[in-house]
């Protein structure tokens, strides 16, 4: 393969470096000498001149695996960690074929033999609930295969809460563990979180929780990774390697940069590899998560209303309280739809009995969710929705399914 040299003249600069393809006709890309990648506006371009082009060898890897390892499944899906280094050009490309994976991370195969998976590859913020039932339905084949021992999977950060959060209640039964991983800094910078968190992944794979969990770095150092409970955790950084933080709950465990795991809460379902998975893979798109703002008009209520949506998600303020102008188009709306009640605080929990406003709220029919996040609120009404009637997802609603609530 032949890469191009370019050196790049702009009104301000001159630039060198190769010459990478680039998504937007409009953009001119190039991996500079330092390793990182510049775009360039083509109007704001003097000239280009070629320098050199370099032949590049293409090498077929193939990866020896250790048979005498337990087997862990990688269900790669996109995002920055499912990329590799295209050696070619120095950028960083999506895996889309199995074997980039294990080419990317040789040193897994100390840790693990594996198969992989590229079912989709796609940013996160382009999952849709299509996704879900998708993964769902392959974890719950790969899980109830003996030899398989437990499922890594590779997801972008923007939206992984919700994808864990929705796989936490489409997967019953569960028998071995589901792990999420990601990394907030791709794999051809020195930063890179990529490695450690899928190391940490891995080991969680093979550990004995039973549950669906995200794993990532812990702080700023390369130390430890925590492993976080699907239904209580959050992307809480935009760019911080520790993105994921443990909302209203403690970290499960933490896994050392050399392999030790240690136990932080007690509170977890056991590995059991007898149990059978089964994959409820349903959901009712006509849900909405919506954010509550001062002076917010209760036609934005009317507007689902209309369009006939069955669930609700309201993220209120505080313990639980919206604009009193709201109450009696709740009160009508809750005889169609299940309109439930979070906080924006994030941590903590509503409480309909401490201010009026939550309280009227309250007796218009909508529903309090204790300590649930909205994230996981909006992902379990549509879960429920997709399967039962207003009166039993109602029920339901305020009942722990999946370690999404603490009920006071
Ligand atoms: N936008 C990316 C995604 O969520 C960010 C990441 O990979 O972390 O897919």
């Amino acid at each position: 393969m032949k890469i191009k040299i370019v050196r790049v003249k702009t009104k301000h600069k001159i630039y060198e470096g190769k010459l990478l393809e680039s998504y937007d006709p409009e953009i001119i890309l190039i991996k500079l000498e330092n390793g990182y990648n510049i775009g360039l506006k083509k109007k704001e371009i003097l000239s280009i001149e070629e320098m050199e082009e370099t032949k590049i060898e293409e090498k077929e890897t193939k990866i020896e695996q250790n048979k005498s390892l337990k087997k862990i499944a990688i269900i790669a899906t996109g995002g920055t960690i499912a990329s590799k280094v295209d050696y070619s050009t120095g950028g960083v490309t999506p895996v889309k074929k199995p074997e980039d994976l294990l080419e990317s991370f040789p040193e897994l195969k100390e840790i693990a033999q594996f198969e992989v998976y590229v079912p989709f590859v796609l940013d996160s913020s382009q999952v849709t609930s299509r996704e879900w039932k998708k993964l769902a339905k392959i974890c719950a084949n790969l899980l109830n295969r003996e030899e398989i021992k437990g499922v890594v999977i590779l997801h972008g950060t923007d939206t992984l809460h919700y994808t864990a959060a929705a796989l936490s209640f489409m997967l019953q039964n569960l028998n071995k563990p589901v792990v999420f991983t990601f990394a907030q800094r791709s794999i051809d910078r020195g930063s890179s979180d990529a490695y450690l968190n899928l190391k940490c992944a891995c080991l969680a794979a093979l550990s004995d929780i039973a549950e669906v969990l995200v794993v990532g770095h812990e702080d700023m150092n390369d130390l430890s990774c925590i492993v976080l409970r699907g239904t209580k955790t959050r992307k809480m950084h935009s760019t911080k390697r520790a993105a994921f933080q443990a909302i209203n709950d403690l970290p499960i465990a933490r896994i050392y940069h050399d392999n030790k795991i240690e136990m932080l809460s007690k509170n977890y379902k056991k590995r059991n590899e007898k149990k059978k998975v089964e994959v409820v893979p349903l959901f009712e798109d006509k849900v909405a998560l919506i954010k509550f703002f001062p002076g917010a008009s209760p036609e934005i209520l009317e507007y689902f209303i209309k369009k006939k949506y069955r669930g609700i998600v309201i993220e209120a303020f505080g313990l639980g309280q919206i604009s009193e102008s709201w109450i009696q188009r709740i009160k009508k709306a809750c005889k169609k739809c299940v309109i439930c009640i979070t906080t924006q605080t994030i941590h903590g929990k509503v409480d309909p009995y401490v201010y009026a406003p939550a309280r009227k709220l309250h007796e218009a029919g909508a529903l309090f969710l204790e300590d649930m996040i909205s994230e996981t609120a909006y992902v379990k009404l549509g879960w429920l929705l997709g399967q039962y009637d207003l009166k039993k997802v109602k029920e339901l609603m305020l009942k722990n399914l999946a370690n999404e609530v603490n009920m006071s």
